[in-house]
């Protein structure tokens, strides 16, 4: 148990009896929680969180209840529906109530259907933003999510629909064409069938992917592999979710800014690994 950081002086938005907070806890790594998070976490009597929220976050909330409302692909667990229901009670027994979700609760977390369903009861609710995964997991394994050199635009996907089934909705040659970075959330399972339709679609078979495994945590681990090879790499390294997978040029990046290695000692791999031969900052 860790003593709760403190809060900076306020004034700070008072969590009020009846009120949902639905609020991100980033992807792991306690410090990535937002200082709206800590002054909910502070005042919260409910906290119901999810699997991918790091445990010493709900440590800074030592008075509040714990109601798990994990949902872990494959696994029972609770129904979305239940889940949102459950928010609304403990919205009407006039407790203060916060919602604890992994990364950011807008990104693919079904925080708007929780937020909507409460909407929809009469409950009043604060959305409070966290650092997605797709973009903040990405930087601890070194690979900025745009960079001016490789990239102006980037496609966030979800690797599974609502049954756990490759999403059927998406056009995998619409976005192999109009993105040139994809970063993929939930994508462990279908990897192989994803692979092949960007491969179908005409991205290169030695296209540059990153696969980061429980990013920012200590356990994280990444994975640099190409398209063609994918999901043997991930089979022999034997990678298990929660995973954010980035296909693009942006992983060579690593190579010059994998800051966890550096700071264990490690030289960079390149410092110009897109072969520019200039200054990064040059024009
Ligand atoms: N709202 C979350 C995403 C929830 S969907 C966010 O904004 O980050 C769950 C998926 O998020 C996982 O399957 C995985 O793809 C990704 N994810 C969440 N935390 C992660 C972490 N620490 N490392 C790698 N991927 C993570």
């Amino acid at each position: 148990m860790t003593d709760s950081p403190a809060l900076p002086d306020g004034p700070w938005p008072r969590l009020l009896p009846g009120w949902v907070w639905l609020c991100g806890a980033g992807p792991g790594d306690p410090g990535l929680l937002t200082l709206h998070g800590l002054n909910a976490l502070r005042q919260a009597e409910v906290v119901v969180y999810d699997a991918l929220v790091e445990p010493a976050i709900l440590d800074w909330a030592p008075g509040a209840e714990r109601l798990y409302a994990g949902k872990r692909g494959g696994k029972p667990s609770p129904k979305q529906r239940d889940i949102s229901l459950r928010l609304v009670e403990l919205a009407r027994a006039g407790k203060r109530v916060l919602r604890l979700k992994g990364g950011d609760p807008f990104v693919f977390g079904r925080g708007g259907e929780e937020a909507q369903t409460l909407v929809q009861h009469g409950v009043p609710i604060r959305i409070i933003p966290g650092i997605s995964a797709g973009i903040g997991g990405l930087a601890y394994a070194g690979i900025p999510v745009t960079h001016r050199d490789v990239n102006q635009s980037v496609t966030f996907v979800t690797g599974h629909d609502q049954s756990g089934q490759a999403p059927s909705s998406l056009n995998w040659q619409a976005i192999s064409d109009g993105s040139q970075v994809i970063v993929i959330y939930m994508g462990m399972k279908h990897i192989a069938r994803i692979a092949a339709a960007l491969l179908d679609a005409g991205r290169p078979a030695d296209e540059p992917c990153a696969v980061v495994t429980t990013a920012t945590t200590g356990d994280q681990r990444v994975l640099e592999t190409t398209l063609a090879r994918i999901e043997r790499d991930i089979d022999t390294a034997g990678l298990e979710p929660p995973a954010v997978i980035c296909i693009g040029r942006s992983v060579l990046m690593r190579q010059v800014l994998d800051w966890q290695a550096q700071a264990a000692g490690e030289a960079p791999r390149s410092l110009d690994p897109l072969g520019r031969g200039r200054p990064a900052e040059s024009a």
